[in-house]
């Protein structure tokens, strides 16, 4: 199972995700922010798209599926619980929906907390997820219409995959979000370290994506409800994980 893949830069910090099979010669695409950047890759590779896969519905994730659909007639897919918010799908997934492309699976996950009804789509043979704006490389995402309850739910569920599987999510965020986890775990060496490949990277206007959730675990203070550090600096020794994981997102949105 080999795919190759493209991250493709929308607007200031939007990334849509291009896969494609050189064995089926199939392609299929992760959210569409903006369709002229998308379909230039694709034309650039001479690719034709097949499908195109949703996560929520915020402008910046699906702007651009009238346009790529006019002009690829990809089948497109989104979550069940915002088809009305989302124009022009073509199927509705959940959790569970048997999805399949390209000779492989893939698993839907239902990840509420930052929309309703935003779902994660995990490619598990070739051990790649796509979060959306649920999981970031050091955060996560606002929550605009669930609870931190929920949202910490669906984070559990994305941490529980193999630690090696990598993690493309729907933002460059990197940078910011790593200055404000160094505020909270000054000494973890593992986020000093990461944040000198994040600066390198940025200074070059070289993405920071794909992160896997291994790196997550040790680095992304929104999952490290374990580090005494992080817990020391919130002031909540004895709470529960979501009560951290609660804690540190109301800072991050007052940051
Ligand atoms: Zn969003
Ligand atoms: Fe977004």
């Amino acid at each position: 199972m080999s795919l190759e893949t493209i991250l493709v830069p929308c607007y200031t910090d939007n990334y849509a995700v291009l896969l494609h099979d050189d064995k089926t010669n199939k392609t299929i695409c992760i959210d569409a922010p903006e369709a002229r950047p998308i379909l230039s890759a694709l034309s650039e590779r001479n690719w034709s798209l097949d499908t195109l896969l949703i996560t929520h519905h915020h402008q910046d994730h699906i702007a651009g599926i009238d346009q790529i659909k006019e002009i690829t007639g990809a089948k497109t897919y989104g979550p069940e619980a915002e088809k009305l918010q989302i124009p022009n799908l073509d199927e509705l997934v959940k959790e569970g929906t048997p999805l399949t492309w390209s000779d492989r699976k893939i698993d839907v996950l239902e990840t509420p907390g930052h929309t309703l009804g935003h779902v994660c789509y995990h490619f598990k043979e070739d051990n790649i997820i796509f979060t959306g704006d649920t999981l970031f490389a050091l955060g996560c995402g606002r929550l605009f219409e669930g609870t931190p309850a929920q949202m910490w739910h669906s984070l559990s569920k994305l941490i529980a995959l193999p630690k090696t599987t990598k993690v493309y999510c729907g933002h460059e965020y990197t940078l910011s979000n790593a200055e404000f986890a160094c505020k909270y775990e000054p000494n973890n060496i593992d986020l000093k370290t990461r944040i000198l490949e994040i600066r390198a990277a940025r200074s070059k206007n070289q993405p920071t994506i794909p992160t896997t959730i291994e790196k997550e675990l040790l680095t992304n203070p929104f999952l490290r409800a374990s580090s005494p550090e992080l817990r020391e600096k919130l002031n909540l020794k004895n709470a529960t994980d979501e009560e951290v994981f609660t804690e540190i997102r109301n800072r991050k949105n007052n940051d």
